[in-house]
């Protein structure tokens, strides 16, 4: 039986294939843009160079100055080159953080977005923008946020190295096993779960045996496309909380934490989601939380709290973070299940 639901869909234009940067003239000159300002993070500058070259005369500059967490001062430089060249739009060509700049330029200016996504964060298909100030990270979910185009092409993914590419796909996955169980939860949203998550299990394993596997590529980005969307559709649960709660109050670097943690999270709802759950349960074999550790193990993904620089000090702290102001979840939030779920992750063990 399809269950009641209410659902609103994003707007918001993809354009999905080898080579499909290339398009990326058609898109700004479609939503009617001259001049667009791109942007990426430093160590991706020349490629942001280059890409302005591409667009010629409808390109005004490079702001390569995005980075983790959105920090309100990079926006506000960014802020200033674009008034300084009379952008009209900016193109994002980067992860998270460079789309997370874009982002926030457009949530104070409602300029067009046009992304060029290389990572699989999945933030270029949500209406959410996480920005930092003062150490305080703060998340608002406005249609405005919303990029108008993305275009994912997975040539320019080739070169995202392994260790981010295991990190980032499963922290797309962690995106659709959250979505799975969340209270808004659709048919939609669930079947672009189940589809994103299958998609992720076959190609991460290709990717590590061959980064340049472009099959591979193709399908991890389009799962990631999915797992995104989901984010961008429903609410999230515990495991988005203790993500954000460790990078923002510890400065955890954001696709590993989600890799390291999603097994456990997933383990600690699993009784209180099975019936949710089950979608997927079987693709890792029966156990979820177990199966997904000994996946991320396979494909060599961080295991390990502590390996990221947390010290087990911190962990009564996080703890008490993470249960104050909790997402709904489906596991009632209970502060001692949580700092044990903590410890396992911090030192590595196989979720209980
Ligand atoms: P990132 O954007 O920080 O990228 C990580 C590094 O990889 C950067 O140095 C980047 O330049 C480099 N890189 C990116 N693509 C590359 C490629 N194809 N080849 C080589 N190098 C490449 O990492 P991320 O995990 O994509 O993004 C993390 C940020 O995104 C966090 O700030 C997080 O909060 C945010 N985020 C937001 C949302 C949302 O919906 N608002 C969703 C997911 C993530």
């Amino acid at each position: 039986m399809i269950e009641t639901f209410a659902l609103t869909l994003n707007p918001g234009r993809v354009v999905f294939g080898r080579g499909a940067v290339s398009q990326l003239p058609a898109e700004v000159a479609r939503l009617r843009c001259k001049r667009a300002l791109v942007l990426s993070t430093p160590s991706r500058k020349a490629d942001a160079e280059r890409l302005a070259g591409q667009l010629g005369e409808a390109a005004v500059g490079v702001f390569a100055g995005a980075t983790m967490h959105t920090p309100v001062s990079v926006t506000e430089r960014a802020l200033v080159a674009y008034e300084d060249e009379r952008a009209d739009c900016v193109v994002s060509f980067g992860g998270g953080s460079t789309i997370g700049l874009g982002k926030a330029i457009a949530w104070r200016n409602d300029t067009s977005q046009i992304v060029i996504a290389t990572t699989y964060a999945g933030s270029e298909v949500t209406p959410i923008l996480g920005e930092t100030e003062e150490s305080l990270k703060t998340t608002r979910r406005d249609p405005r946020i919303l990029p108008e185009a993305v275009i994912y092409d997975p040539d320019l993914t080739l070169g995202l190295p392994v260790d981010m590419s295991v990190s980032s796909g499963l922290n797309a996955m962690a995106h659709a096993v959250e979505g799975l169980y969340a209270q808004d939860r659709n048919p939609i949203s669930t079947w672009q779960a189940v589809e994103g998550i299958r998609a992720l299990k076959q190609a991460l394993p290709c990717i590590v045996e061959n980064p340049v596997d472009g099959e591979a590529r193709s399908l991890a980005l389009y799962g990631s496309w999915l797992c995104g969307t989901v984010l961008g559709t429903v609410g999230m649960a515990l495991h988005h909380k203790l993500c954000h709660t460790l990078g923002g109050s510890f400065d955890l670097p954001h696709a590993a934490t989600h890799a390291i943690l999603l097994p456990h999270s997933v383990a600690h709802n699993a009784s209180a989601a099975a019936e949710a759950l089950k979608p997927i349960a079987n693709l890792f074999g029966g156990s979820l939380g177990g199966g997904l550790h000994d996946f991320a193990a396979s494909l060599g993904a961080p295991l390990a709290l502590r390996d990221l620089g947390l010290a087990e000090s911190d962990l009564d702290c996080a703890a008490d973070l993470a249960v104050r102001n909790p997402y709904w979840n489906p596991r009632p939030i209970d502060r001692d299940a949580i700092r044990s779920l903590l410890q396992r992750a911090w030192e590595g063990k196989p979720p209980q």
